[in-house]
């Protein structure tokens, strides 16, 4: 990165006369500072990091919301960091006070936090963790300053007075005169204030911001490289682009490239809304003499709406919200998972082939990723959760739905916390072995699979819906007949046993072969004995594995089931 020793003095020559007794300027618009920037520079030394090492950085504003696109954009800094032996850094961009929330700094930091995204350098409740902060814009203030009046001293910027109705008049007459819009050229009034001039004004304490000198030409273009987007050609700026805001504040476009700078970043990743102004930050990496990070802009994240699609709208999509996914009890790991398959085409491939190891083992690149939007599919996310969970053990699964639950759902937490090994073993039916469950995407489902093992919460349905060749005689007969033999000890194979014999008795047929061969000889087949035990035990037409169902809820809670689904059936008669 920038070499800083004699940062100031490799700093290019001013590119006009503006220079010229700039001095006093700088020092009426900031009788304050005292620092040089190389002083600055000093205390932000190069980075001791091996060759090839990324420094990334993750810099949202605190608008009090993440979004699920700021997943994709932090994972990929993580990644590129992490895989390189480099530093990840959280800095947040907080200058922007209109836009920031109460609390949103910490939810920012809680909700990274929870997602398991970790930070070498960050901004924390407690302070700053890193010898490159503060992490937080807002106790930058002084720093922007000292660049800005080094930079006002050089000419490379100078203070703008226009009021809001002098930039008004100033578009109405570009909108006339069918120029380009903005402040520039012979528009921009106050580049062409002399600094004896502009300094007068400061000392009568007119408001003003900092402007960048732009000595650009959008008739010739600027080249860039993106490593996701290839080299992209772009007219040059000619902007006189505000730096800093009359509050003292940086703009985005300086703060951008002066911390960037500072904290050693080489790779910057964000969203392509910042391609149009890129030509701002280039520009500026050059008048200053400063290195340019390479840059990486990333598509935004759309998904399907009806046959086209579109941006995921934080107004319209709940799913929009970071928060959205850890509400619905999504495993961060399937979050992750699914992330990674969007960021790089290869990665489920790699998936398949490396099916146990962490997804930090994937090799992931930037050159991997797609240049369109990657189109977010909530039923996608779903089907990697399912496979997500079902690799979890059921005793790792019950912790995390606990936990979930006591957050999210309090029913379920109080119906399922007092025991939690009833539960794990609920989980534990088909779990493992070489074709596992996969039935559940989320925490918040286990509630709903779960809830029919709980007596507190059992309610067996009115009028379940038996198999019609049982009438409430054959039923209750096959209800005690089988409840006689059951052992909650039987393995399997006995247990099957047993359902087929208490059929047989009452002329059911053993297997559905020998019922389709002559079905006048029965009265059905055991698929009609299993369903009548089915719906009797668990009130419902689908569960799991009936033999495990019945093991789990144990021979009383069994024998209870059935004598309340014969209370049931004599009630209906
Ligand atoms: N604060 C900016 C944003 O939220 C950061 C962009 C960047 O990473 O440079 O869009």
């Amino acid at each position: 990165m920038t070499d800083y020793a004699g940062l100031a003095a490799a700093m290019p020559a001013p590119h006009n006369e503006a220079s010229h007794g700039c001095e006093g300027l700088a020092k009426a618009i900031y009788p304050d500072v005292t620092e040089t920037i190389n002083e600055i520079c000093a205390r932000y030394p190069k980075r001791n990091l091996p060759a090839g090492a990324m420094v990334t950085r993750f810099s949202p504003s605190p608008t009090g919301f993440l979004h699920i696109g700021n997943v994709f954009g932090a994972l990929t800094d993580e990644r590129l960091a992490h895989q390189s032996g480099g530093v990840f850094i959280l800095r947040i961009e907080d200058t922007d006070s209109k836009r920031e929330v109460p609390g949103g700094v910490g939810l920012i930091i809680d909700n990274l936090k929870e997602f398991g995204i970790s930070f070498d350098e960050c901004a924390t409740e407690g302070g700053d963790v890193g010898a490159y902060g503060p992490y937080r814009q807002s106790r930058r203030a002084a720093i922007y300053q000292a660049f800005a009046k080094e930079y006002v001293r050089r000419g490379l910027a100078y203070p703008c007075f226009c009021s809001e109705e002098t930039l008004a008049s100033m578009r109405d007459a570009q909108k006339a005169a069918k120029a380009n819009p903005g402040y520039h050229g012979g528009y921009a009034a106050c580049r062409g204030l002399t600094p004896a001039e502009a300094e007068a004004k400061v000392r009568e304490g007119l408001p003003f911001v900092i402007r960048f000198r732009s000595c650009g030409d959008p008739s010739r273009t600027a080249e860039v490289r993106d490593l996701i987007k290839g080299t992209l050609r772009m007219p040059e700026n000619d902007q006189d682009f505000v730096m800093l805001k009359s509050d003292g504040t940086p703009t985005y476009h300086f703060g951008h490239v002066i911390d960037d700078t500072l904290m050693g970043t080489t790779h910057v990743v964000r969203g392509d809304e910042w391609l149009a102004t890129l030509p701002y930050h280039i520009q500026m990496f050059d008048a200053f003499g400063l290195r340019r990070p390479e840059y990486a802009h990333t598509a935004t994240v759309d998904k399907r709406d009806g046959a086209s699609k579109r941006k995921i709208s934080k107004r319209k999509d709940p799913e929009a919200k970071l928060t959205y996914y850890l509400e619905a009890g999504f495993p961060i790991p399937s979050i992750t998972e699914y992330v990674m398959t969007l960021l790089n085409s290869d990665y489920e491939e790699w998936r398949r082939a490396n099916p146990g190891s962490p997804h930090t083992d994937f090799p992931f690149a930037l050159s991997k990723m797609g240049v369109s939007g990657p189109l977010f599919d909530l039923g996608k996310l779903r089907d990697v959760s399912k496979d997500v969970i079902a690799g979890m053990g059921a005793g790792e699964l019950t912790d995390l739905t606990l936990a979930w639950a006591a957050r999210y759902d309090p029913k379920f937490h109080a119906l399922a916390s007092g025991d939690p090994a009833y539960l794990s073993r609920i989980l534990s039916i088909g779990r493992g072995g070489p074709k596992p469950r996969k039935d559940l995407a989320a925490y918040s489902e286990v509630g709903p699979y779960a809830v029919y093992f709980y007596d507190e919460a059992y309610v067996p349905a009115p009028d379940p819906d038996y198999p019609a060749c049982l009438d409430s005689g054959t039923l209750k007969a096959l209800l005690t007949g089988f409840l006689e033999g059951y052992e909650s000890s039987d393995d399997q194979a006995a247990w099957f046993g047993k359902v087929k014999e208490a059929g047989a008795r009452l002329g059911f047929a053993p297997d559905t072969g020998s019922y389709k061969a002559t079905p006048e000889s029965y009265l059905g087949s055991v698929s009609d004995v299993s369903m009548a035990l089915r719906l009797a035990v668990t009130g419902r037409k689908n569960s799991p594995d009936l033999w495990e169902v019945m093991r789990v809820m144990g021979a009383g809670r069994v024998a209870r089931r059935i004598s309340m689904a014969m209370e049931i059936r004599s009630a209906k008669l």
